[in-house]
């Protein structure tokens, strides 16, 4: 069994833990590095990017996160978890850090101050059964992704018509939206799966070691 950590430092952390369950993960918190070395991949909730990212410092994981995903780390971030997984990030603090490895440019609050949250139907690849009822709840797009990332879905009609919402880079997948939220639970059915394609992987290599 897959132990999916959720990143439990701010934000909408009880219903990822709930989700998880449900595609048969084990979930569990994780607030400090030696939680974070225990887990086989990690859901960076929404809420706020600031807040979280402040916390992440003062608990001592931006670094230990920074080398999770370097080392490969499975990690999902939806909307504030998009931010904290972007490269470059437009709208925000000057001060404000991320933990990175998407090559991505996100804006933050990208779809506008006097439309709080705003709802469509998002096509997503490797999504099967129809379009995903995303919720956007002041959240970020993405406005630039470089050449080794996967665009998953985008906007369709109304103002943000075209914009990405959607990413996958390797073991890193990252939604502007909520699905944690609507009870659809087929994105994170996606990340489950990348997470035990990686752990039979990493099963294989270790086999592997020990033959040689
Ligand atoms: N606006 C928030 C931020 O910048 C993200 C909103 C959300 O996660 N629902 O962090």
């Amino acid at each position: 069994t897959p132990v999916v950590g959720v990143l439990a430092l701010q934000g909408d952390v009880r219903e990822h833990l709930a989700t998880l369950p449900e595609l048969g993960a084990e979930a569990v918190t994780v607030r400090r590095p030696g939680e974070l070395a225990a887990v086989d991949a990690l859901v960076v909730p929404g809420g706020e990017s600031t807040t979280m990212t402040k916390l992440a410092a003062r608990f001592g994981l931006l670094g230990p996160l920074r080398d999770a995903v370097a080392g490969g780390l499975p990690v999902y971030g939806s909307c504030a978890g998009m931010i904290m997984l972007a490269d470059r990030l437009l709208d925000a603090p000057a001060d404000q850090v991320t933990v990175g490895g998407l090559d991505v440019t996100v804006r933050r609050n990208a779809f506008g101050r006097q439309v709080d949250s705003f709802e469509s139907q998002v096509e997503i690849d490797g999504v099967a059964g129809g379009p995903v009822h995303a919720v956007f709840i002041r959240a970020p797009w993405v406005e630039q992704a470089g050449e080794g990332v996967q665009v998953l879905g985008r906007v369709v009609g109304g103002p943000a018509d075209g914009r990405i919402v959607a990413v996958r880079q390797g073991n890193l997948v990252a939604t502007s939206f909520h699905p944690e939220l609507t009870g659809d639970r087929r994105v994170h059915a996606l990340f489950v799966d990348i997470v035990r394609r990686h752990l039979a992987e990493q099963a294989g290599v270790d086999a592997g070691n020990e033959r040689g």
